[in-house]
């Protein structure tokens, strides 16, 4: 049989692994951060009627430039993001990664690196190498903060071409405050003119506020979201990033003509006529999600403060320990999320009822182990 490696594939890539978050058929899913509401019946029947318009001009090529969704998208961002933001300043593609990856074919690539803080988001460093661009891993502290002192040190030693901020971080669920991102942005632009990324997926989950006030004076800022998480649509594939109009600009020059096929727009659009609605059902994930906190605390797990729809716990003796926890919790029914953070699982904030089987789960295998 015929391996990768018989193939004459690009050495950077021999050896390595795809992305894979194992997809498995159990009951309770709480592994990828996906909003465990399905989308409410009247904007089913509202995607429906756009969808229908548009096969009706399926003949057609797209709007190349997604000019409507991205003027709605704008004042979406506008009434939650603290910023008035136009529809020149945004951009839109088939999942905040395929975002990633245009900003990355811009602005990084062969001879150019990139930076992140680990743990974070995996598709960034793997995005990286996708394009050529090389990775650099940053430093984070023991908590799972950003050390600014640290951040801006590790920016200005290796002078990289983009820089990743994630904020609410992903797997860890902390979120970075504004004063870190502006010294980080200081300390890269004055290494070298460079890009600097703020993933913003968890945002609409945060205890504060959005960052894209930052973007007002910083040209070389980008703040990237996605309708994969907060607006429950993970299988739409629709991410789009905030930015100075002349980064909307440059990746025309990257990004494959009508890469946003006119049933994804029709579908955006409809599910941003329901924001208010996403947006309570994102309400009840909060609450959610601060009551695992309390609960795993109770039962004296090590909890990372979180913003995001999600919630990493531990300490587990690592590596074994952690996998052989994740392992009991599976054969109850129960899909959470090794990430390879030593002595740390991820579980995503479901529904209430969700939750308890989690919870239930914790609660045996914790007393399992201890008997
Ligand atoms: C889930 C996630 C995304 C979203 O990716 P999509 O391609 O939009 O589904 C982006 N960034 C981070 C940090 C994430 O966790």
């Amino acid at each position: 049989m015929t391996s990768i490696d018989d193939l004459p594939v690009r050495d950077e890539l021999r050896g390595q692994s795809p992305y894979g978050a194992p997809q498995l058929d159990v009951p309770v899913r709480l592994n990828t951060n996906e909003n465990p509401y399905p989308l409410p019946e009247a904007l089913v029947e509202r995607i429906t009627e756009r969808v229908r318009e548009a096969a009706r001009h399926l003949n057609r090529y797209p709007d190349r430039n997604a000019v409507e969704l991205r003027t709605e998208l704008a004042k979406y961002l506008t009434r939650t993001g603290g910023h008035p933001v136009t529809g020149e300043q945004v951009w839109a593609a088939n999942g905040s990664n395929e975002v990633i990856q245009q900003l990355l074919q811009t602005f990084g690539g062969p001879g150019r690196t990139a930076i992140g803080f680990e743990p974070s988001y995996s598709m960034h460093p793997l995005i990286a190498r996708g394009t050529g661009t090389d990775w650099i891993d940053g430093p984070r502290e023991p908590d799972f903060t950003l050390d600014t002192q640290a951040a801006v040190r590790a920016v200005t030693e290796h002078r990289p071409h983009v820089v990743f901020i994630t904020t609410p971080n992903n797997p860890t669920g902390n979120a970075v405050p504004a004063e870190t991102v502006r010294a980080v942005y200081e300390a890269a632009q004055a290494a070298r003119p460079s890009l600097v990324i703020v993933d913003e997926a968890y945002v609409e989950f945060s205890h504060g506020d959005s960052l894209l006030p930052l973007l007002a004076g910083r040209p070389n800022l980008v703040v990237s979201r996605t309708m994969s998480k907060a607006f429950g649509a993970a299988g739409l594939r629709l991410g789009y990033f905030a930015a100075d109009p002349a980064v909307v600009d440059a990746v025309q020059l990257v990004r494959l003509p009508y890469h946003l096929s006119a049933v994804t727009q029709a579908t955006a659009l409809a599910a941003l006529e329901h924001t208010d609605t996403l947006l309570g059902y994102v309400d009840q994930l909060k609450s959610e999600r601060d009551r695992l906190v309390t609960e795993l605390r109770a039962l004296e797990y090590e909890v990372t403060v979180s913003d995001a729809n999600f919630v990493q716990f531990g300490r587990f003796e690592d590596p074994d320990g952690t996998h052989a926890v994740w392992q009991r919790i599976l054969e109850r029914g129960v899909l959470v999320r090794d990430n390879g953070v030593p002595g740390y699982l991820r579980v995503t904030a479901g529904t209430p009822e969700e939750n308890d089987a989690f919870l239930d789960a914790v609660r045996e295998v914790k007393k399992e182990l201890s008997a």
